[in-house]
C-alpha cells in the first residue's frame, strides 16, 4: 500500500467512472459535435450564472486562454508573488501574451484592494506598462489551500470596475473553498469575468479544465484553444468523467479537508516539525526542525510507502485527496506520531 499525498492530481479514476465514460456519446468536438462535452460546458456555466463554458485539456492552458482573453502584447497583470500562473505555467503569460505580472507581497497568496489599487500602473504614465488585468486563485495553492474571504473579492471588484480592468480567478481547487466556506459557484460567477476549474484535482477526473465566462469574453476563447492546440477530437469520454465528478465526488471534498486537519494537528505535535501553517482545505505545508534534512526526510518516509512533496525553500507539502483512504490515514498518522528523524 504505497500512501502518495504528493498532490490531489495523483488520483485514478474508478471503475464507475470508468463504465461512465465507456458509456459517453461522442463526436467531433472541434465541430462542436460531441454531445457529452457540450453537455458538460453547458453544465458548468449553467453552475456559474455564465452563457459560455469551454473545456480544455490543462488547467494550464484555460487559464493562459482567460489571459490571452484579457490583455494585448506588453499589458501588465497583477497577481500574488505565489500565483500558479507565475510559478508553475512555464513563463505562459509571457511566452503566449506577451504580458508581465505585477506581483503583490500578498499573505498566503492573497492579497487585498489597497494591494491591487497600489499595484495599478496610471493608465495615462505611458512609461509603464498598462494593467489591464487582475488574477486572483481560490483555494491558494503554494498559499497552503487557503480561502479567500469574499467580501475582499467584492472590493478587488469595484477596484477593477473603477480601472477598468479585467478579474480572473484561476479556480483549480475553487470547489475546495466552495464546500469549506459553505458558498456557491454563482457567488463566483457574479463577480468574475472568467473563471477557471479543475476537473483533475480533488474531483478525481483522469484529464480536463473548464474556462467559464459570458460571450464578450468567451467568442474568443475556442480561437485561442486552437491557437494554443487545445482542440480536441471524441473528448466526450473525458467530459463524461467530468459530469460523473461533479455529481459524485463534489461535497465529499469535506473529508479531505477533516483529513488534512488531523494531519496538521499531529504533525504540530511531532519533535522534528518546526511549524505548521494554518489548514483550511486539503493542503498542509509545513517545516521541519532546523537540524533536520529534507531530502533525508523524504527518503525517511518513502521507505515506509508515504510520499509527500519538498516544495523548497524549506517547505514540505501533503494533499489529501479522493485516492486516500480512512485505512491509509490511520497508517500516516500512526507513522507521523512515532517516526524516529534524525
Ligand atoms: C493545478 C493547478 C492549475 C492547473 O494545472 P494543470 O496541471 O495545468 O492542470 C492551475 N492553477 C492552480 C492553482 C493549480 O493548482
Amino acid at each position: 500500500m504505497i500512501i502518495d499525498l504528493r498532490s490531489d492530481t495523483v488520483t485514478k479514476p474508478t471503475k464507475e467512472m470508468l463504465e461512465v465514460m465507456l458509456e459517453a456519446r461522442v463526436g467531433d468536438d472541434v465541430y462542436k459535435e460531441d454531445e457529452t462535452t457540450n453537455e458538460l460546458e453547458t453544465k458548468i456555466a449553467k453552475m456559474f450564472g455564465k452563457t459560455h463554458g469551454l473545456f480544455f485539456p490543462s488547467g494550464t492552458m484555460a487559464n493562459q486562454t482567460a489571459i490571452k482573453l484579457h490583455t494585448n502584447p506588453g499589458d501588465q497583470v497583477i497577481c500574488d508573488k505565489y500565483a500558479h500562473i507565475f510559478n508553475y505555467e512555464g513563463g505562459g503569460a509571457s511566452f503566449n501574451s506577451g504580458v508581465s505580472c505585477k506581483l503583490i507581497n500578498g499573505n498566503r497568496g492573497m492579497f487585498t484592494a489597497e494591494q491591487v489599487i497600489e499595484a495599478i500602473n496610471p493608465p495615462d504614465f505611458y512609461h509603464s506598462p498598462l494593467t489591464t488585468l487582475v488574477e486572483i486563485e481560490n483555494t491558494t495553492n503554494k498559499g497552503g489551500g487557503a480561502c479567500w474571504d469574499f467580501t475582499e473579492i467584492l472590493k478587488i471588484r469595484e477596484v477593477c470596475d473603477t480601472n477598468n480592468l479585467g478579474l480572473h480567478l484561476d479556480g483549480a481547487r475553487l470547489w475546495n473553498a466552495l464546500v469549506e466556506k459553505n458558498e456557491t459557484p454563482k457567488d463566483f460567477g457574479n463577480v468574475f469575468d472568467t473563471i477557471s476549474v479543475c476537473l483533475s484535482k480533488g474531483l478525481g477526473c483522469p484529464v480536463g479544465s473548464v474556462l467559464i465566462g459570458d460571450e464578450k469574453f468567451m467568442k474568443n476563447a475556442i480561437r485561442i484553444r486552437k491557437i494554443l492546440g487545445g482542440g480536441m477530437r471524441q473528448i466526450g469520454y473525458l467530459a463524461a468523467a467530468g459530469i460523473y465528478a461533479l455529481d459524485n465526488n463534489f461535497t465529499r471534498l469535506i473529508k479531505d479537508h477533516n483529513k488534512a486537519k488531523e494531519i496538521a494537528s499531529v504533525l504540530t505535535n511531532c519533535s522534528y516539525i518546526n511549524n505548521v501553517e494554518l489548514v483550511e482545505t486539503n493542503i498542509v505545508i509545513f517545516s521541519l526542525a532546523k537540524e533536520i534534512d529534507e531530502t533525508k526526510f523524504i527518503e525517511l518516509l518513502e521507505r515506509k510507502s508515504i510520499r509527500i512533496s519538498n516544495l523548497g525553500s524549506g517547505k514540505m507539502r501533503i494533499v489529501t485527496h479522493l485516492d486516500y483512504t480512512d485505512k491509509m490515514h490511520d497508517k500516516l498518522l500512526e507513522t507521523l506520531k512515532t517516526l524516529k528523524v534524525g
